[in-house]
């Protein structure tokens, strides 16, 4: 295991931003890479817990690597230290800074020099989870142009969902579009909730990651743990389901559950007057995969995603 720094640069206060690499190297002349990274955005956690257990596990097998790993715990490392899920002092998301550029604000900086580090890597993943406000289970998303290059090598991750989606402007200057762009598969994950870990799916991750690392030539292991078959999107619909009144939410279903026609998913209720303004009820039989954790909510809040298979 080589623990390396490969940006840092000074901040106003004497203290150093730097970002960290811990790469495992096999015996063996290798260019065969992927990249694991995580905490691009500050307020999740769930990808400490995930890149903890990899390490471990990586320190333990050294002897069995065929590949380089390099694993990238932190690369928000100011916004982890204060829990804040954009990069502090600028505010800006740097999963909305890439390509990046070698100078002008840090964000960009960070965002130019982990796409120059993880350049040329077979495979990326990158580990998100979710935000403060919805719980999510473990899933892979891809844009709907990489879907044919991405969606097998997803189904090797011990996921429970991928999800397709349409690309949208916004999301072509994010870390995945970036290296997908450059030739690195580059798989995004979402997972549990901001600022929690869910011990539960980080050992799923985990799982997957190791699975992959076997199927893809890095690890030569014997390992045969069955993995999750994912249920994917484009073999059904997503429906959303927004706040129509403000309130405070609370739920009546279970996170990762299947709810029937009719089922309420949860109330919008007014502790001001003791009345029940609005209650969720599912229009179909389907799987909440998403639902709202931060019980206060506005109009507009999204309080769940449900997703139903067309047969
Ligand atoms: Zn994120």
């Amino acid at each position: 295991m080589i623990q390396e720094t490969i940006f840092s640069i000074d901040l106003p206060m004497g203290e150093e931003f730097f970002i960290k690499r811990i790469r495992f190297k096999p015996k063996d002349y290798s260019t065969k890479r992927i990249s694991i990274v995580s905490g691009i955005h500050g307020d999740e956690l769930e990808g400490q817990y995930v890149t903890y257990l990899l390490i471990q596990f990586l320190n333990q097998y050294a002897d069995k690597l065929a590949g380089i790993i390099d694993i990238y715990p932190s690369i928000n490392s100011v916004g982890i230290d204060s829990i804040e899920r954009l990069h502090v002092p600028s505010e800006i998301d740097i999963n909305r800074a890439f390509p990046g550029s070698p100078s002008g604000l840090l964000p960009y900086r960070i965002a130019y020099n982990l796409v120059e580090a993880v350049k040329g890597s077979e495979i990326a993943i990158d580990i998100h989870s979710s935000n403060i406000f919805l719980k999510e289970i473990p899933q892979v998303r891809i844009s709907q142009e990489n879907a044919n290059n991405l969606k097998s090598l997803a189904e090797q991750l011990n996921v429970d969902f991928i999800w397709i989606h349409e690309a949208v402007t916004v999301l072509q200057s994010t870390f995945s579009h970036s290296m997908n762009k450059l030739g690195t598969k580059t798989l995004v994950v979402e997972m549990g909730v901001g600022m929690r870990i869910t011990q539960e799916y980080c050992h799923q991750l985990f799982e997957g990651i190791i699975h992959l690392l076997v199927r893809n030539g890095f690890l030569k292991l014997e390992y045969h743990k069955p993995i999750k078959k994912p249920i994917c999107s484009i073999d059904g619909e997503v429906y959303f389901f927004n706040a129509d009144k403000p309130g405070i939410f609370i739920p009546d279903t279970e996170h990762n559950k299947y709810v029937l026609e009719g089922d309420i998913i949860g109330r919008i209720i007014s502790p001001i007057d003791g009345n029940l303004t609005s209650e969720i009820k599912s229009p179909c039989n389907g799987l909440v995969f998403t639902l709202r954790e931060y019980p206060v909510v506005y109009e507009g809040s999204l309080i769940a995603r449900l997703y139903r298979e067309i047969i």
